[in-house]
């Protein structure tokens, strides 16, 4: 069967709920904008029909999760948000909901029973109230899983903040960056903790938050450029180092500072790949990637292998002393004033 065939109007649905009242089935409502379906929904949807014999979903139209979630919602459109939850079995009709709430639908169809999600508990007593005075019932479903469509799309983010290890693609905002700063990672930004891999043990060097603040007001691109050993010898995973970075990012984010990318290698020594600093090949994807050129792409860290790797790319490199990262972004800075503009 094509989901599309659960899909019904209003008026097709005022005849869908004759018909099945008259057949004396226990109708279930409930609704919802299902931007990026995940196991939560589907868990919840399976609950509800479960206390119901038809279960009916109205799904947000893209003109109403606009208005009352966040302007640059939903992902995806109504059609294929309605066709998605039409493809699930414990799902019976489908229909559009152009209202920011369920009260007139509500009051058309005269469910026997409104079937809310745990995480909705307060946000509709009005129309808990009007089932309630028709005679319905509601009901709360909790979820099983702790996803939400929000934490979805927050670790899409984190994601595509990191470049895939050995996968070319372009930055496409590249043009008009005026420099690019490679920053190792450990030692340079954050404390060093041998194969760190957790992010409680994330801490911000001196000088770091108001270096960075410095180079991004200069125009300059801020990118992150570090060896990870440790995820091929199996000491930690890259959902690990994901998690390490996450809590980084957060915490100079909170600042204002944005890291464009993370570029990492997550070979052991013993692979012989090319990105391993001292290795260029995570230096030169990067200028590639950002449209810069050697003299237009500085590189700060606190390693032999660092400075190696800046080097033999053709970049400037400025090595972190023991005074923090200061002194290392005010030397970046002046280095930048000279490069061709
Ligand atoms: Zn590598």
């Amino acid at each position: 069967m094509d989901p599309a065939e659960k899909i019904l109007s209003r008026e097709r649905m005022d005849q869908w709920i004759a018909a099945e009242k008259a057949a004396n089935r226990r109708i279930g409502f409930t609704c919802g904008s299902f931007d990026l379906l995940h196991a939560g929904h589907v868990q919840y949807l399976g609950a509800a029909r479960e206390l119901c014999d038809r279960l009916m979903v109205a799904v947000n139209s893209d003109a109403s999760v606009s208005r009352y979630k966040n302007l640059l919602r939903p992902i995806v459109p109504e059609r294929e948000r309605m066709y998605v939850v039409a493809g699930l079995a414990s799902v019976d009709v489908v229909t559009r909901m152009e209202e920011d709430r369920p009260l007139s639908l509500l009051l058309r169809w005269k469910p026997d029973l409104y079937i809310k999600g745990g995480d909705y508990a307060e946000d509709s007593l009005r129309s808990a109230d009007a089932v309630k005075e028709y005679g319905g019932k509601v009901a709360v479903v909790k979820s099983g899983f702790e996803t939400s469509s929000s934490k979805l799309m927050d670790r899409i983010g984190l994601l595509s903040a990191h470049a895939e290890p050995d996968i070319a693609t372009d930055i496409s905002d590249s043009q008009g960056v005026q420099g690019l700063v490679l920053l190792d990672r450990d030692g340079t930004l954050i404390r060093n903790v041998p194969f760190l891999h957790d992010p409680a043990k994330v801490e911000l060097l001196p000088g770091v938050i108001d270096g960075l603040l410095k180079l991004q007001a200069a125009g300059l691109r801020l990118a992150i450029i570090t060896n990870q050993q440790g995820i091929g010898l199996g000491y930690y995973t890259v959902q690990d180092f994901i998690a390490v970075n996450q809590r980084l990012l957060r915490e100079l984010g909170a600042h204002g500072v944005r890291i464009s990318k993370i570029y990492f290698c997550p070979h052991s020594l013993a692979e012989q790949c090319s990105c391993r600093k001292p290795a260029t090949g995570m230096i030169t994807r990067a200028m590639r990637e950002f449209g810069v050129t050697p003299e237009q792409t500085f590189l700060a860290g606190d390693s032999d292998d660092d400075m190696q790797a800046g080097a033999d790319a053709g970049c400037q490199t400025v090595r972190m002393g023991e005074e923090g990262f200061g002194p290392a972004a005010d030397l970046v800075l002046s280095l930048s004033r000279h490069i061709g503009r």
